[in-house]
Protein backbone atom coordinates (compact mmCIF):
# COMPACT_ATOMS: atom_id res chain seq x y z
CA UNK A 1 0.00 0.00 0.00
CA UNK A 2 0.93 3.55 -0.74
CA UNK A 3 2.04 5.80 2.37
CA UNK A 4 4.15 9.44 2.19
CA UNK A 5 6.98 8.96 3.96
CA UNK A 6 10.08 11.34 4.96
CA UNK A 7 13.54 9.55 3.31
CA UNK A 8 15.69 12.48 4.90
CA UNK A 9 15.55 16.14 6.01
CA UNK A 10 13.15 18.17 3.49
CA UNK A 11 12.83 14.90 0.78
CA UNK A 12 9.14 13.37 1.01
CA UNK A 13 8.07 10.76 -1.10
CA UNK A 14 5.70 7.98 -1.97
CA UNK A 15 6.61 4.33 -0.87
CA UNK A 16 5.25 1.06 -1.01
CA UNK A 17 4.97 -0.47 2.46
CA UNK A 18 3.47 -3.77 3.73
CA UNK A 19 -0.18 -3.20 4.40
CA UNK A 20 -0.87 -4.31 7.92
CA UNK A 21 -2.14 -7.63 8.84
CA UNK A 22 -5.85 -8.21 10.84
CA UNK A 23 -5.74 -6.24 14.15
CA UNK A 24 -5.12 -8.29 17.12
CA UNK A 25 -6.94 -8.82 20.43
CA UNK A 26 -7.68 -4.69 21.51
CA UNK A 27 -6.77 -3.38 17.91
CA UNK A 28 -8.35 -1.15 15.05
CA UNK A 29 -7.58 -1.25 11.80
CA UNK A 30 -8.30 2.17 10.36
CA UNK A 31 -8.58 2.76 6.70
CA UNK A 32 -7.10 6.66 6.32
CA UNK A 33 -9.44 8.81 4.64
CA UNK A 34 -7.90 12.57 5.13
CA UNK A 35 -5.35 14.45 6.70
CA UNK A 36 -4.62 17.63 7.48
CA UNK A 37 -1.10 19.69 7.37
CA UNK A 38 0.17 21.44 10.14
CA UNK A 39 3.67 23.65 11.86
CA UNK A 40 4.55 20.45 13.77
CA UNK A 41 4.93 18.78 10.31
CA UNK A 42 7.05 21.27 8.76
CA UNK A 43 9.46 20.75 11.88
CA UNK A 44 9.58 17.26 11.45
CA UNK A 45 10.81 17.79 7.79
CA UNK A 46 13.71 19.58 8.91
CA UNK A 47 14.53 17.24 11.43
CA UNK A 48 13.45 18.83 14.87
CA UNK A 49 12.12 15.26 15.87
CA UNK A 50 13.61 15.61 19.66
CA UNK A 51 13.60 12.44 20.39
CA UNK A 52 15.00 9.18 18.17
CA UNK A 53 13.34 8.60 15.12
CA UNK A 54 14.78 6.64 12.18
CA UNK A 55 13.95 7.08 8.52
CA UNK A 56 12.68 6.67 6.20
CA UNK A 57 8.91 7.79 8.77
CA UNK A 58 5.31 7.42 7.12
CA UNK A 59 4.48 11.45 8.00
CA UNK A 60 0.79 12.95 9.05
CA UNK A 61 0.36 13.59 12.60
CA UNK A 62 -3.77 14.50 12.37
CA UNK A 63 -6.29 12.47 10.28
CA UNK A 64 -9.65 11.06 10.39
CA UNK A 65 -10.62 7.55 8.22
CA UNK A 66 -13.23 4.49 8.77
CA UNK A 67 -12.78 1.88 10.35
CA UNK A 68 -12.01 -1.36 8.31
CA UNK A 69 -12.05 -4.09 11.21
CA UNK A 70 -11.79 -5.13 14.69
CA UNK A 71 -10.12 -7.41 16.79
CA UNK A 72 -11.52 -9.24 19.53
CA UNK A 73 -12.42 -7.73 22.52
CA UNK A 74 -13.15 -3.96 21.06
CA UNK A 75 -16.51 -2.50 22.27
CA UNK A 76 -18.22 0.57 21.14
CA UNK A 77 -16.60 0.43 17.50
CA UNK A 78 -17.56 -1.03 14.29
CA UNK A 79 -16.72 -1.66 10.53
CA UNK A 80 -17.63 1.26 8.40
CA UNK A 81 -17.64 3.43 11.63
CA UNK A 82 -15.87 7.28 11.21
CA UNK A 83 -12.75 7.63 13.48
CA UNK A 84 -9.85 9.90 14.11
CA UNK A 85 -6.73 8.44 15.48
CA UNK A 86 -5.09 10.08 18.52
CA UNK A 87 -1.78 10.33 17.32
CA UNK A 88 0.22 10.36 20.88
CA UNK A 89 1.49 6.92 22.12
CA UNK A 90 0.66 7.33 25.91
CA UNK A 91 1.31 4.44 28.06
CA UNK A 92 -1.96 4.15 29.88
CA UNK A 93 -0.06 3.15 33.38
CA UNK A 94 1.49 6.53 34.72
CA UNK A 95 -0.08 9.03 37.16
CA UNK A 96 -1.09 11.36 34.17
CA UNK A 97 -2.90 8.71 32.36
CA UNK A 98 -4.36 7.73 34.84
CA UNK A 99 -6.41 10.97 35.25
CA UNK A 100 -6.87 10.96 31.45
CA UNK A 101 -4.16 13.74 30.99
CA UNK A 102 -2.24 11.71 28.57
CA UNK A 103 -0.59 14.63 26.94
CA UNK A 104 1.40 14.63 30.20
CA UNK A 105 2.28 10.94 29.59
CA UNK A 106 5.78 10.46 31.41
CA UNK A 107 6.59 7.46 29.45
CA UNK A 108 5.39 8.29 25.72
CA UNK A 109 6.67 6.45 22.85
CA UNK A 110 6.28 9.09 20.68
CA UNK A 111 4.32 11.12 18.17
CA UNK A 112 2.93 9.37 14.98
CA UNK A 113 3.68 11.08 12.00
CA UNK A 114 7.19 13.03 13.87
CA UNK A 115 8.97 10.68 16.18
CA UNK A 116 7.20 7.48 14.69
CA UNK A 117 5.32 6.32 11.93
CA UNK A 118 2.31 8.41 11.14
CA UNK A 119 -0.59 8.31 9.36
CA UNK A 120 -0.52 9.64 5.69
CA UNK A 121 -0.85 5.80 4.51
CA UNK A 122 -4.01 3.90 3.56
CA UNK A 123 -4.32 1.29 6.64
CA UNK A 124 -3.08 1.80 9.84
CA UNK A 125 -3.75 -0.24 13.00
CA UNK A 126 -4.28 1.37 16.43
CA UNK A 127 -5.29 0.11 20.22
CA UNK A 128 -9.14 1.14 20.30
CA UNK A 129 -8.04 3.41 23.43
CA UNK A 130 -6.33 5.97 20.36
CA UNK A 131 -9.30 5.49 17.78
CA UNK A 132 -12.68 7.96 18.92
CA UNK A 133 -15.30 7.71 17.17
CA UNK A 134 -16.59 10.70 14.82
CA UNK A 135 -20.24 12.11 15.72
CA UNK A 136 -23.25 12.19 13.06
CA UNK A 137 -22.70 15.52 11.21
CA UNK A 138 -19.09 15.84 11.29
CA UNK A 139 -17.26 15.31 8.01
CA UNK A 140 -14.10 13.59 7.49
CA UNK A 141 -12.49 16.57 6.25
CA UNK A 142 -13.54 18.10 9.67
CA UNK A 143 -12.43 15.48 11.35
CA UNK A 144 -9.25 15.66 10.95
CA UNK A 145 -8.56 19.02 11.98
CA UNK A 146 -9.47 17.87 15.59
CA UNK A 147 -6.22 16.10 17.35
CA UNK A 148 -3.79 18.73 16.70
CA UNK A 149 -5.93 21.90 15.80
CA UNK A 150 -9.40 21.96 17.78
CA UNK A 151 -8.40 19.79 20.69
CA UNK A 152 -5.02 21.88 21.26
CA UNK A 153 -7.24 25.06 21.53
CA UNK A 154 -9.67 23.38 23.56
CA UNK A 155 -6.78 22.63 26.27
CA UNK A 156 -4.96 25.56 25.88
CA UNK A 157 -8.16 27.90 26.19
CA UNK A 158 -10.33 25.79 28.52
CA UNK A 159 -7.63 23.03 30.89
CA UNK A 160 -4.96 25.65 31.11
CA UNK A 161 -6.24 29.77 30.23
CA UNK A 162 -9.68 28.82 31.65
CA UNK A 163 -11.12 31.54 29.64
CA UNK A 164 -14.30 32.79 30.44
CA UNK A 165 -17.29 34.57 28.65
CA UNK A 166 -17.39 38.18 29.05
CA UNK A 167 -13.56 37.61 28.78
CA UNK A 168 -11.27 40.06 26.41
CA UNK A 169 -8.33 37.21 24.34
CA UNK A 170 -5.83 38.56 22.08
CA UNK A 171 -5.68 35.67 19.39
CA UNK A 172 -1.95 35.92 17.61
CA UNK A 173 -2.43 34.54 13.97
CA UNK A 174 -6.19 34.21 13.72
CA UNK A 175 -5.59 33.31 9.60
CA UNK A 176 -3.70 29.75 11.59
CA UNK A 177 -5.16 26.78 11.58
CA UNK A 178 -5.08 27.18 15.42
CA UNK A 179 -5.84 30.64 15.78
CA UNK A 180 -9.03 30.66 13.02
CA UNK A 181 -10.12 27.82 15.82
CA UNK A 182 -8.99 29.95 18.80
CA UNK A 183 -11.36 32.94 17.14
CA UNK A 184 -13.99 30.64 16.88
CA UNK A 185 -14.41 28.54 20.26
CA UNK A 186 -13.61 32.38 22.22
CA UNK A 187 -16.79 33.38 20.15
CA UNK A 188 -19.04 30.70 20.70
CA UNK A 189 -18.83 31.56 24.65
CA UNK A 190 -19.38 35.38 24.77
CA UNK A 191 -15.78 36.74 24.59
CA UNK A 192 -14.59 39.87 23.14
CA UNK A 193 -11.73 38.74 20.52
CA UNK A 194 -8.90 40.72 19.45
CA UNK A 195 -6.55 39.36 16.69
CA UNK A 196 -3.25 39.38 15.05
CA UNK A 197 -3.21 38.83 11.05
CA UNK A 198 0.04 39.68 8.13
CA UNK A 199 -1.85 41.38 5.52
CA UNK A 200 -5.49 43.08 4.95
CA UNK A 201 -7.02 39.69 2.95
CA UNK A 202 -6.63 37.98 5.97
CA UNK A 203 -7.73 40.68 7.84
CA UNK A 204 -10.96 40.42 6.40
CA UNK A 205 -11.19 36.67 6.66
CA UNK A 206 -10.78 37.29 10.31
CA UNK A 207 -13.60 39.75 10.98
CA UNK A 208 -16.31 37.16 9.10
CA UNK A 209 -15.15 34.78 11.07
CA UNK A 210 -16.45 37.54 14.30
CA UNK A 211 -13.16 38.95 15.40
CA UNK A 212 -13.85 41.99 16.91
CA UNK A 213 -10.74 43.77 16.24
CA UNK A 214 -8.13 43.04 13.88
CA UNK A 215 -4.84 44.36 13.81
CA UNK A 216 -2.27 43.72 11.20
CA UNK A 217 1.12 43.30 12.70
CA UNK A 218 2.92 44.74 9.31
CA UNK A 219 1.61 47.93 10.20
CA UNK A 220 1.12 48.85 13.64
CA UNK A 221 2.55 47.59 17.10
CA UNK A 222 -0.24 45.82 17.74
CA UNK A 223 0.45 45.62 22.21
CA UNK A 224 -0.41 49.54 21.01
CA UNK A 225 -3.20 48.99 19.81
CA UNK A 226 -4.19 46.44 22.01
CA UNK A 227 -3.55 48.56 25.20
CA UNK A 228 -5.83 51.44 23.07
CA UNK A 229 -8.74 48.87 22.66
CA UNK A 230 -8.45 48.14 26.47
CA UNK A 231 -8.73 51.39 28.01
CA UNK A 232 -5.30 50.50 29.07
CA UNK A 233 -5.89 47.86 30.68
CA UNK A 234 -5.18 45.14 28.70
CA UNK A 235 -6.36 41.77 27.83
CA UNK A 236 -7.60 39.14 30.26
CA UNK A 237 -5.92 36.27 27.71
CA UNK A 238 -3.34 36.16 25.36
CA UNK A 239 -3.02 32.40 22.67
CA UNK A 240 0.54 32.19 21.52
CA UNK A 241 1.85 30.34 18.97
CA UNK A 242 4.34 33.19 17.91
CA UNK A 243 7.45 33.17 19.88
CA UNK A 244 10.56 35.67 19.76
CA UNK A 245 9.02 37.79 17.23
CA UNK A 246 5.45 38.91 19.67
CA UNK A 247 6.51 37.45 23.54
CA UNK A 248 7.45 40.73 24.86
CA UNK A 249 4.18 42.30 23.20
CA UNK A 250 2.34 39.46 24.52
CA UNK A 251 2.93 40.79 27.69
CA UNK A 252 2.24 43.90 27.55
CA UNK A 253 -0.53 43.20 26.23
CA UNK A 254 -1.99 41.36 29.31
CA UNK A 255 -4.23 43.01 32.21
CA UNK A 256 -3.60 42.40 35.57
CA UNK A 257 -3.47 39.20 36.65
CA UNK A 258 -3.80 38.39 33.09
CA UNK A 259 -2.93 34.63 31.62
CA UNK A 260 -0.79 34.03 28.69
CA UNK A 261 -0.87 30.58 26.87
CA UNK A 262 0.90 29.15 24.60
CA UNK A 263 1.38 26.54 22.35
CA UNK A 264 4.15 26.78 19.85
CA UNK A 265 7.13 29.25 18.70
CA UNK A 266 6.92 29.23 14.83
CA UNK A 267 9.12 32.27 15.07
CA UNK A 268 12.06 30.83 17.36
CA UNK A 269 12.60 29.24 20.61
CA UNK A 270 14.39 32.24 22.50
CA UNK A 271 12.67 35.38 23.53
CA UNK A 272 13.61 37.47 26.62
CA UNK A 273 10.66 38.20 29.54
CA UNK A 274 10.36 41.21 31.51
CA UNK A 275 10.10 39.46 34.45
CA UNK A 276 9.59 42.77 36.95
CA UNK A 277 6.07 42.85 34.59
CA UNK A 278 5.67 38.72 35.50
CA UNK A 279 5.63 38.90 38.88
CA UNK A 280 4.17 42.84 39.53
CA UNK A 281 1.61 42.12 37.29
CA UNK A 282 0.78 39.06 39.04
CA UNK A 283 0.75 37.68 35.23
CA UNK A 284 0.26 33.91 34.67
CA UNK A 285 1.73 32.36 31.59
CA UNK A 286 1.07 28.57 30.87
CA UNK A 287 2.99 26.09 28.75
CA UNK A 288 0.48 24.17 26.82
CA UNK A 289 1.20 20.92 24.36
CA UNK A 290 -0.82 18.53 22.43
CA UNK A 291 -4.61 17.50 23.88
CA UNK A 292 -6.05 14.70 25.94
CA UNK A 293 -8.16 12.47 24.58
CA UNK A 294 -11.58 14.07 26.26
CA UNK A 295 -10.42 17.03 24.56
CA UNK A 296 -10.72 15.03 21.02
CA UNK A 297 -13.84 14.23 21.91
CA UNK A 298 -15.20 17.65 23.61
CA UNK A 299 -14.19 19.32 20.11
CA UNK A 300 -15.79 16.95 17.85
CA UNK A 301 -19.05 17.26 19.83
CA UNK A 302 -18.30 21.55 19.51
CA UNK A 303 -18.25 20.25 15.43
CA UNK A 304 -21.08 18.40 16.16
CA UNK A 305 -22.95 21.73 17.31
CA UNK A 306 -21.69 24.14 15.19
CA UNK A 307 -18.52 25.26 15.51
CA UNK A 308 -17.13 24.09 12.17
CA UNK A 309 -13.04 23.91 11.54
CA UNK A 310 -12.02 26.67 9.10
CA UNK A 311 -10.76 25.14 5.37
CA UNK A 312 -8.25 26.98 3.01
CA UNK A 313 -8.74 24.10 0.87
CA UNK A 314 -9.08 20.21 0.38
CA UNK A 315 -6.19 18.91 -1.38
CA UNK A 316 -5.38 15.33 -2.92
CA UNK A 317 -2.49 13.12 -0.59
CA UNK A 318 -0.37 13.54 -4.03
CA UNK A 319 0.09 17.20 -3.45
CA UNK A 320 0.87 17.24 0.62
CA UNK A 321 4.47 18.03 -0.28
CA UNK A 322 3.90 21.29 -2.55
CA UNK A 323 0.99 22.01 0.23
CA UNK A 324 3.20 22.09 2.71
CA UNK A 325 5.02 24.73 1.15
CA UNK A 326 2.17 27.54 1.10
CA UNK A 327 2.10 26.52 4.97
CA UNK A 328 5.88 27.35 5.60
CA UNK A 329 5.30 30.71 3.49
CA UNK A 330 1.68 31.37 5.90
CA UNK A 331 0.12 31.59 2.29
CA UNK A 332 -2.87 29.65 3.78
CA UNK A 333 -6.11 30.90 6.28
CA UNK A 334 -7.59 28.24 8.52
CA UNK A 335 -6.82 24.25 7.57
CA UNK A 336 -5.14 22.40 4.48
CA UNK A 337 -6.10 18.91 4.80
CA UNK A 338 -5.19 16.26 2.03
CA UNK A 339 -7.97 13.58 1.04
CA UNK A 340 -6.78 9.61 0.07
CA UNK A 341 -7.60 9.39 -3.32
ZN1 LIG B 1 1.30 7.48 30.67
Amino acid sequence: MRALQLLEEEKLAFQDIEAPAAPGPGDVLVRIKAVSLNHIDLFGLRGMAFAKRTLPLTVGVEASGVVESIGDGVEGLSPGQSVIVYPGLFCGDCRWCAKSQENLCENIAGIMGFHVDGMARELLVAPASRVIPVPNGVSLVQAACVTVTFATVQHMLFDNAKLEAGETILVHAGGSGIGSTAIKMAKAIGCKVITTVGSDAKAEKALALGADHVINYTEERFEGRVRRLTGKQGVDVVFEHVGPDTWAGSLLSLRKGGRLVTCGSTSGIQASTNLYSVFQQQLRIFGSFGSSVQNCVDSLDKMAAGITPVIDSTINLDEFPVAIERLRSRDVFGKIVAEMA
